[in-house]
């Protein structure tokens, strides 16, 4: 069991005095957002809550909802809560969906950031004898630099190779001999093809990977960790509430453990707003407590998770979050049914392919298409057209029994999906065209 922890003193911190550290931020962060952002006082005032009305962490609940539409309508600095003179640092989501937002951060921001990586580092086994291979993007992205700062605090060797450039990646994963890889789980992947492509998947040095920004099955986890011989660790966060750092694996990799010291999660039903109970999946909901430029209140992630407060055997006293199946804007309606990416990963793994896909959606005569293009391997190639239309009814019928609905499947030649060297590009939505 790996009891390695950053900062003991608050990761392993008994509930009860957890919770007191929680309420006693919270009504800080309420008093300074109310004092400085007028969106969140104009809120307040109409939901008639005052910031001293917030006594316990229940009270939470009387506060409304943030949305991405709200940082989109006072964009770019209209919920920043300091002077722009303490504004350290400018990110910028990727802008998967819609009009990009930005966000801020103090000094003190970016140093309680590193700290946050830094626990995700080190609960991964990671630490100051490690080379850091950080292949998420620098940049705007707040990936790259979220990261680095993190390895450099644990006191690693940082490479900071930023994405593009595979070949390059790989010379410099030999020559440099990195141990430990930051990626999202797609590019882990296609570095791994790459790799055995080369020969050289079982010459790295690698032995540990930390992956996150996109969702990712657990058969897509056992997939990266045989191809690079590896462990590979989960970690979550965006941008809105922070960029990376939100929630962490510790090695026992039964959920993401939420540094509740900075954040407080819930799970509410995304219909009624109202809290569901522990275990049952619902859209996470996240409030900053220490954040200084950009705090943010029950910010509405949109997607969808479970939390679990019981007891973890790695001593932290943090919830554990559930990986997030998705966005609830990820998820497909397709003639009435839902449809998460994920499920299809799923079933295309189990059956033996690689998780390169990509899912068409269209409109014909009023009534939704559904297509998947699966790829194939070199090893299951050059079949007889019988034989590969028998797959494609295989994979078809593997998913109908799952979703209840049997999509197209087109098997394509090996490597011909395009690979991102960032967040894959899974949904094809080409019903949008026709409203
Ligand atoms: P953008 O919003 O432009 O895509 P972000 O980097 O802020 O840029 O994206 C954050 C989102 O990425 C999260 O809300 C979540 O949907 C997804 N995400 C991040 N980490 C994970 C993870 N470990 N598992 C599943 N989804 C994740
Ligand atoms: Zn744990």
């Amino acid at each position: 069991m790996n009891r390695n922890y950053w900062q003991p003193g608050y990761e392993t911190m008994p509930r009860e005095e957890l919770r007191e550290l929680q309420l006693a931020r919270l009504r800080d962060t309420v008093a300074r957002v109310y004092a400085k952002v007028p969106i969140y006082r104009e809120r307040m005032d109409k939901a008639g809550v005052r910031p001293e009305d917030i006594r316990t962490l229940d009270d939470i609940r009387r506060l409304p909802f943030t949305v991405k539409q709200d940082l989109r309508d006072t964009y770019p600095y209209g919920m920043f809560a300091c002077d722009m003179t303490d504004v350290v640092r400018l990110h910028a989501s990727s802008g998967t969906t819609g009009k990009q937002i930005v966000v801020g951060y103090t000094k003190r921001d970016l140093e309680v950031w590193d700290n946050l990586i830094a626990r995700q580092l080190v609960a991964a086994g990671v630490g100051s004898d490690d080379f850091i291979h950080v292949a998420f993007g620098y940049g705007l992205f707040t990936g790259g630099f979220g990261l680095h700062g993190g390895a450099q605090l644990v006191g690693a060797t940082v490479i900071p190779v930023s994405t593009g450039n595979t070949a390059r990646q790989l010379t410099i994963m030999q020559d440099f001999g990195s141990t430990a890889i930051c990626a999202t789980p797609s590019y882990a992947l296609y570095l791994a093809e790459e790799a055995e492509k080369a020969g050289i998947a079982d010459k790295l040095k690698l032995r540990v990977g930390i992956f996150g920004a996109e969702p990712w099955t657990e058969e897509m986890r056992r997939q990266i960790e045989a191809r690079l011989h590896i462990k590979a660790f989960d970690i979550y966060g965006l941008t809105e509430v922070m960029g990376p750092g939100v929630s962490y694996e510790c090695s026992d990799q039964k959920g993401m453990h939420v540094s509740e010291d900075h954040f407080i999660i819930e799970i509410i039903d995304p219909d009624t707003g109202e809290p569901v109970p522990d275990g049952t999946p619902g859209e996470i909901v996240f409030t900053s407590l220490t954040k200084k430029a950009f705090p943010v209140i029950r910010y509405r992630t949109r997607d969808i998770g479970t939390v679990n407060r019981e007891p973890c055997p790695c001593g932290r006293t943090f919830a554990r979050m559930s990986k997030p199946k998705g966005r609830t804007d990820d998820m497909l309606i397709i003639r009435g049914v839902n449809v998460f990416p994920s499920q299809i990963e799923t079933v295309l793994i189990n059956l033996g392919y690689p998780p390169n896909y990509q899912i068409i959606v269209d409109r014909v005569n009023s009534l939704d298409t559904f297509e998947v293009k699966v790829e194939l391997t070199d090893d299951n190639f050059d079949d007889s057209v019988a034989a590969l239309a028998r797959k494609e009814r295989t994979i078809t019928e593997a998913m109908r029994s799952l979703l209840g609905i049997g999509p197209k499947i087109t098997l394509v030649n090996p490597r011909s999906l395009t690979r991102s060297e960032g967040k894959a590009v899974r949904v094809i939505d080409r019903r949008k065209l026709h409203d």
